[in-house]
């Protein structure tokens, strides 16, 4: 099999690392290299910054619209090319290149395309009384850093860039090592599209040497980060030193409550289902820990369980595949350990468990199957710290303030689903329980109009909407005496 070679972008030109260096890419459905990324140093990451420098006026001196047009055109070369970036993006991930052709890359789009249009119709402040007129000016920032995992590769490296570049930044961002492909054909689609050169710069290799040298590199004036925790924190430390501004979105540990009075239909219960398995499990939204009401588990818990054996690990190209490989072989050996030590734990493994072989061109990929544990404590390790896999829990709770309190019982806090038809105990549980987002009655459904990110240890600031626009501009208070 050929090996295809990836390139950083910078100054508008695809170019090798400096260092000559580069990193295995795993298709993780085969467990077989099939790319190699650049091992870039501090030395590509200063000729990006510096790239990024000049082009910066030039960029921020562009109207809205125009910058908006630039946002367009890219978002117009990801569409057309759709199939193949799902494909791409299912070889690089192991997803199931169903869910990269439906979720993935359509959002990439969406993501392109919404901040566009946000930048231009964006309304401005001002603050009037007798004596002055305020205005509120928001500028860009210059150059920012954009750091972003390997889950939704493609999905949420351009959340970040789109509403960066709308703003009038100009960017340096790192896509995840282990996800490249998809980051790497956006280089080229940027080329083609005539985007500027200098402004969107994407610099490949290891977090600790590329990802802290954007972090730390005092031309980069804001840094977004998605990732995990661990590293989010290391972030926060890093940029505080030079008081950056960050925003951070990190870890969860989510949980899907079940009242009693619940509209289980069919498709509420596949719903239910796809938030804890989608993506393999390996979405930061994804409700790993299941909260059900007393007494509906034993009816719930039974036709939960008849759907989870029925979804489909195989071939991510399979169209019948459910699930997928999961991303790389540590990444599958740490949920394996997962897994291990719910059972040292004393979970009672329902159904999955296990490592799943398949047959002919897969036989070597890192395929779990849907695993679903019962009869743990809520203060268990399995039921406080973040998996990323196919792997749930059910709770059983028998008051709403206990299903709160379970709830809230880690120092997580990114996004949790209720399942009920009472209207007055949605509010009231919405309130009460510690995440950034709720969803009522649904899973993953977003309008990217609204505040997205977590509290507690899952984040730090908000994307989404006017929220991202106002992370990458500095207001300025513009006080004119009447
Ligand atoms: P990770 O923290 O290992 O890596 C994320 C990115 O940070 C990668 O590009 C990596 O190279 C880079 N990085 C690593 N060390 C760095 C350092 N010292 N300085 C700067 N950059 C560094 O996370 P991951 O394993 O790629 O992703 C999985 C995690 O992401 C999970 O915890 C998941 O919950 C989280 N996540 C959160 C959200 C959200 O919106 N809150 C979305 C998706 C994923």
């Amino acid at each position: 099999m050929k090996i295809i070679t990836l390139a950083n972008l910078i100054d508008g030109k695809l170019a090798a690392p400096a260092s000559g260096v580069y990193l295995d890419v795993f298709e993780p459905a085969t467990g077989m290299v099939y790319a190699r990324c650049p091992d870039s140093d501090s030395r590509d990451v200063e000729a990006a910054v510096a790239a990024a420098a000049r082009a910066a006026p030039a960029w921020a001196a562009l109207s809205a619209s125009e910058r908006a047009r630039h946002l367009h055109r890219l978002a117009d070369a990801v569409e057309t090319r759709l199939d193949e970036l799902a494909r791409e993006e299912s070889r690089d991930n192991g997803k199931p290149v169903k869910l990269a052709r439906s979720v993935d890359i359509p959002r990439a789009v969406s993501n392109l395309r919404f901040f566009a249009e946000a930048i231009t119709q964006w309304p401005g402040e001002s603050h009037v009384d007798a004596r002055a007129i305020n205005i509120t000016l928001r500028q860009p920032l210059g150059t920012v850093g954009c750091i972003s995992p390997w889950n939704l590769p493609l999905y949420l490296f351009t959340w970040k860039i789109a509403p960066a570049l709308a703003a009038g930044n100009t960017v340096v961002a790192k896509p995840s090592e282990i996800t490249p492909f998809t980051a790497f054909r956006l280089s080229e689609l940027a080329i083609e599209c005539g985007l500027p050169a200098g402004v969107l710069n994407i610099v490949h290799g290891l977090g600790p040497k590329v990802g802290q040298t954007i972090v730390e590199h005092p031309g980069i004036k804001a840094v977004s980060f998605t990732g995990s925790t661990r590293t989010g924190a290391f972030i926060a430390e890093s940029a505080a030193k030079q008081f950056k501004k960050v925003s951070l979105e990190m870890g969860g540990k989510n949980p899907a409550i079940v009242f009693a009075d619940a509209d289980l239909s069919d498709a509420n219960l596949d719903t239910i289902v796809r938030s804890g398995f989608s993506n393999q499990g390996e979405i930061c939204l994804c409700g790993s820990r299941l909260l059900v009401e007393r007494s509906i588990y034993g009816d719930f818990r039974q036709r939960y369980l008849a759907k989870v054996k029925a979804l489909r690990v195989g071939d991510p190209d399979d169209e019948a595949s459910d699930l997928g490989a999961l991303v790389s072989k540590p990444h599958f050996e740490k949920v394996m350990g997962c897994i291990a030590r719910a059972q040292k734990e004393d979970g009672k493994i329902l159904t999955g468990g296990n490592a799943v072989k398949l047959e002919g061109r897969c036989a070597d990929g890192w395929f779990i199957a849907p695993t679903l544990i019962e009869g743990l404590p809520q203060d268990c390790a399995t039921n406080r710290e973040e998996i990323f896999g196919p792997v749930v829990t059910l709770i059983p709770f028998d008051s709403e303030d206990q299903a709160i309190a379970i709830a809230n019982s880690t120092d997580y806090g990114l996004a949790a689903s209720l399942w009920t038809r009472e209207l007055a105990r949605a509010h009231r549980v919405a309130e009460r329980i510690d995440f950034g987002i709720v969803w009522v009655n649904c899973w993953m459904l977003r309008d990217l109009r609204t505040p997205f990110g977590g509290v507690k240890h899952s984040g730090m600031g908000r994307e989404g909407g006017v929220d991202a626009l106002r992370f990458f501009t500095e207001p300025k208070n513009v006080c004119i005496a009447r």
